[in-house]
């Protein structure tokens, strides 16, 4: 361990569960930091061209996407009273606007997880659909939701493993083609969210063990039936892809809001981090958007900050919080992964600009202060959305990075920092109110 903490003078206090703000140094001009990664733009829009193809199937299926014609996307909010209350109670600078990406109120999955995970699923999907010879893609895509076809994918079986929310994408999408779902759910998994995919007809086998072996086991069951699919949190790049259409939408977004991301007019975003799949993929996405005009930090418990511990000792899969002497127990389900994936650890370590973590405490106070502010309601893993804004022009290390990356104070006043509010709608009302009376 003691080798572990020399690799980074961060790492000791990342060791000791403070509240640490790093910054990567590792991050390189996309010029050079895109270049060598696995995956591109094309591939990006790939995944966007597939979810329309699916737009009039989903529309079909889940009918609270008709509005949005069959897209599953979420609103651009700007929150000013939060900055405010930021700023007065926290001490934070936000000298920019302050905007949440609301996809804690995603359709059908309440989360993130509406992204890459429902994505996954379609793919999987077509290319079952394709290969019997039942779609092309000139087809109206609605028609895989006949009963003809439902019984076709009934023979097939779609596995995961989740703290939960990824099951509820995977689950509820999967449930909706028709194909046998099983989840299988780590400790960590909140009741609600196993009883609401029991509602689905999901199987849901539950763990004493945390993630990492939710997973194993589930990638042992799903190996051993060839008719299983097993969607891979760690590794896919399908999940990958789905997040990273976020950064299109977004792009869209801001400019119907006039919202300028250029040299003088830089965006800041903070993401909640668990395994890294979902902030890595949007990271992905808005890197090649954006470029190095957007600044992107991951925030994690400061019990199980999994990425961060992987990319400041460059060990990535190779190492788990438990290796530094943390728990990795926290009350933020969705960011409960004790060991980092290795595959979004290698494509972050050019293009991520930091990380900041954050006490579970800290959590519930975002949390009502987002209430009483703006009367929005997250759970409380994406309220450590805004320990980035709260931090990052707080800590000396925040005030040297601007410099470096030539953040000047009237840049900044031109900025926009978007807290990415990683899930939150389904949460039923005892719980909510159970989770905005914690640590009063
Ligand atoms: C899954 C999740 C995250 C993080 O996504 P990873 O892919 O695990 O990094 C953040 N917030 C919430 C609410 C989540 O469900």
């Amino acid at each position: 361990m003691e080798q572990l903490l020399n690799r980074d003078p961060v790492l000791s206090r990342v060791a000791a569960a403070e509240e640490v703000l790093w910054i990567n140094p590792k991050l390189q001009p996309v010029k050079d930091g895109l270049r060598d990664l696995p995956l591109g733009m094309e591939d990006i829009r790939d995944a966007q061209a597939r979810l329309a193809r699916f737009a009039p199937f989903i529309r079909t299926c889940f009918p609270e996407t008709a509005p949005r014609g069959g897209l599953i996307e979420s609103p651009l909010t700007p929150i000013p009273r939060m900055g405010e209350l930021l700023e007065a109670r926290h001490g934070a600078s936000v000298p920019g606007k302050l905007l949440l990406k609301q996809d804690s109120h995603l359709a059908i999955a309440g989360s993130v997880k509406a992204r890459g995970g429902i994505y996954e699923v379609l793919k999987h999907t077509e290319e079952l659909a394709m290969e019997a010879g039942l779609l092309t893609e000139q087809d109206d895509y609605s028609k895989l939701a006949t009963p003809e076809m439902r019984e076709f994918f009934s023979k097939y079986t779609v596995q995961v493993g989740s703290t939960g929310n990824l099951g509820l994408s995977i689950g509820i999408a999967s449930a909706a083609v028709g194909y046998k779902v099983i989840v299988h759910m780590s400790v960590d998994a909140k009741q609600w969210k196993k009883d609401l995919l029991r509602s689905h007809g999901v199987q849901v086998i539950e763990y004493e063990a945390d993630y990492g072996e939710a997973v194993k086991q589930g990638r042992a069951q799903s190996d051993a039936d060839p008719m299983s699919y097993f969607v891979d949190d760690e590794n896919s790049k399908n999940l990958f892809l789905g997040y990273a259409v976020a950064a299109l939408r977004l792009q869209e977004q801001l400019a119907e809001q006039g919202i300028a991301v250029d040299d003088n007019h830089p965006l800041l975003v903070t993401i909640p981090c668990g395994v890294g799949g979902a902030p890595g993929g949007v990271t992905f996405g808005l890197k090649q958007v954006f470029g190095d005009n957007v600044h992107v930090f991951f925030s994690e418990p400061v019990q199980c900050p999994s990425m961060l511990v992987g990319m400041a000792t460059g060990l990535h899969s190779k190492v788990c919080v438990q290796d530094v002497g943390l728990t990795g127990m926290t009350e933020a389900d969705g960011l409960a992964c004790a060991r980092p994936s290795g595959f979004v650890g290698g494509v972050m370590e050019p293009l991520l600009a930091g990380e900041v973590t954050v006490e579970d405490r800290k959590l519930y106070v975002f949390m009502r202060e987002l209430l009483e502010s703006q009367d929005i309601f997250l759970e409380p893993s994406a309220c450590a959305a805004f320990q980035g804004p709260v931090e990052l022009l707080k800590q000396p290390e925040g005030k040297a990075w601007c410099e470096t990356a030539g953040l000047t104070a009237e840049k900044l006043a031109n900025s926009a920092h978007i807290a990415w509010a990683t899930g939150g709608a389904l949460v039923p009302a005892d719980i909510r109110a159970a989770y905005e009376k914690m640590y009063l």
